[in-house]
């Protein structure tokens, strides 16, 4: 608390009193860790990639480069590194812009079927190479939600995206299914993968939470894809439940209001 006393004269310069002013800075005082911790976490993010492009590029330049067959190792290396960059930089901008809360959403009746097939179909490239199957299922005749349609789309890929990494090469399956729950629909992304510890279930929402830092990073994870769908999720006056068993599979449900409900 910030405490500020006024004393308070009266005509004629008497004391007539003090005026205290009570100010809670609790929040001011959260966001400002919120924030200092924020820049750290993005600082280390940053560093591991770029301590590894530049260990790869010394090493070429002190000789690697003369064996074709290691530098074409390390380049692609360095390929992937710089790759892992761009999605931080990028997942960064999208969380600070989307936390911020100045984004000026267009809510629109937004038909959940088509959308997410179009949706399902731009995966199906990565979800091939993997030997990974993608299923959807969403009845005809559901309700429009209320969503800004990028928005909207931008939270499906990214439960996709996890979706795909985190099950098995071959034997992966991916179920996206959309089904009306009175006032609202509810989409789910449901996959047969590795699952995720009950410990963690809380903590995954959180920027930069994983529960295998090592494995996230190998397959191009940044740890912000699951806050910055919490955060559209809530603007959009909707929400986002997880439930998960250990080699068996993860289901995420997100529910959001019908339009004119
Ligand atoms: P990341 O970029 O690391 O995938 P996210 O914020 O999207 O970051 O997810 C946070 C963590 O939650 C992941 O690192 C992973 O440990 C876990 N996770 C998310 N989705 C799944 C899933 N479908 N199956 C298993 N684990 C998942």
């Amino acid at each position: 608390l910030k405490v500020t006393a006024v004393p308070v004269m009266r005509r004629g310069a008497l004391f007539d009193g003090t005026v205290l002013v009570i100010n809670d800075v609790t929040r001011l005082r959260n966001l400002e860790r919120t924030r200092r911790d924020f820049v750290s976490s993005v600082s280390h993010e940053l560093r591991t990639p770029l301590a590894s492009i530049k260990g790869y590029t010394e090493t070429l330049l002190e000789g690697a480069m003369n064996d074709p067959e290691n530098a074409t190792a390390f380049l692609n290396i360095i390929h992937q590194e710089a790759e892992q960059l761009t999605a931080l930089v990028n997942d960064v901008l999208d969380l600070s812009r989307i936390e911020s809360g100045k984004i000026a959403y267009s809510f629109e009746p937004v038909d959940v079927k088509p959308q997410l097939e179009k949706t399902a179909a731009l995966f199906e490239p990565a979800a091939a190479r993997k030997g990974v199957r993608i299923e959807l299922n969403a009845p005809e005749g559901l309700p429009a939600v209320l969503a800004d349609r990028s928005y909207f789309d931008i939270v499906v890929r990214n439960l996709i995206d996890n979706a795909i990494k985190y099950v098995d090469a071959e034997s992966g399956r991916v179920r996206v299914s959309a089904y009306a729950t009175g006032d609202s629909v509810s989409i789910e992304v449901a996959d047969n993968g590795i699952g995720i510890p009950q410990a963690d279930l809380d903590r995954i929402f959180e920027r930069f939470y994983r529960v295998d830092k090592a494995r996230s990073r190998e397959l191009g994870g940044t740890g912000l894809g699951l806050s910055i769908v919490k955060h559209i999720v809530l603007a959009h006056k909707g929400k986002v439940e997880v439930r998960s068993r250990i080699n068996r599979g993860t289901t995420f449900t997100v529910t959001l209001p019908v339009a004119g409900a």
